[in-house]
């Protein structure tokens, strides 16, 4: 059974059915799924994604420094944070957002030890702006989180029930795993479910990850107890 856990949540899913923003309903029904996991008595903390308004990548360019477009996305992690966070507790869910660089107004400062302390007391954490150092992504910001706070695990939250051999969206054959190794998941090119760079830390740390659909009703949980849903990596 796992103690605490680190949920990886992209800006996609928080878009929901919208192509980018955030969707309320989406937010609010996240919320009492993760309330369940919290009765339930296993802390949880929270890596917020900004793909729903912007990555580095995409944005950079045309005077834009990719350095900054890197910080754009960072900054919309923290958007993210702050919604999620107010919903959270709307739905009885005490939390606290803390953020990689200092968003004072709005935000608590990342302290580990006062992070450590908001999870005792079952509160939800949730970590917005990523690493807080552009060119990389939420996802290795995941691993280093859960390795930071000693999670058990870092369940990170797909639109899928785990990693597929190819995309099932395009390729009906594609065959599903039930665990994998972290060596094939980072050698094979066509599992692209998670940022390489982070599988790679999470395997030199020995820190699993579960990929699995955090659409369907109980999946949250069901992961966070370690109910052996989606697809293990370790
Ligand atoms: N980002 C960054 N450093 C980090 C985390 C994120 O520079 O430590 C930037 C990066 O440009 C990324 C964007 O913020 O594309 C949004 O994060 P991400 O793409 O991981 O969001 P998700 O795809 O999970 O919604």
């Amino acid at each position: 059974m796992n103690k605490r856990v680190l949920i990886k949540v992209s800006g996609e899913q928080l878009a929901g059915k919208q192509e980018n923003g955030l969707d309320r309903d989406f937010m609010e029904w996240l919320s009492k799924e993760i309330k369940k996991v919290t009765s339930a008595g296993i802390e949880v903390a929270i890596v917020v994604g900004g793909g729903n308004y912007i990555r580095g990548a995409d944005f950079a360019g045309d005077g834009i420094e990719a350095a900054t477009a890197h910080y754009m996305g960072m900054m919309a992690t923290v958007i993210n944070g702050m919604g999620l966070t107010d919903v959270l507790e709307h739905n009885g869910v005490p939390t606290r957002l803390q953020t990689s660089f200092e968003v004072k107004s709005v935000a608590e400062p990342f302290i580990r030890r006062r992070a450590l302390r908001h999870l005792d007391k079952g509160r939800v954490v949730i970590c917005a702006a990523g690493t807080g150092r552009p060119f990389v992504t939420t996802d290795s910001a995941s691993v280093l989180f859960a390795l930071e706070l000693g999670c058990d695990v870092v369940l990170k939250a797909t639109n899928v029930d785990g990693v597929y051999d190819d995309d099932p969206a395009k390729n009906d054959q594609a065959k599903r795993f039930e665990s994998l190794s972290f060596q094939e998941a980072i050698e094979n090119p066509k599992i692209k479910v998670m940022d390489k760079a982070a599988i790679g830390l999470a395997m030199e740390q020995k820190l699993p990850i579960v990929v699995f659909d955090i659409r369907q009703e109980g999946n949250i949980l069901k992961a966070a107890q370690g109910d052996g849903i989606g697809t293990k990596i370790s």
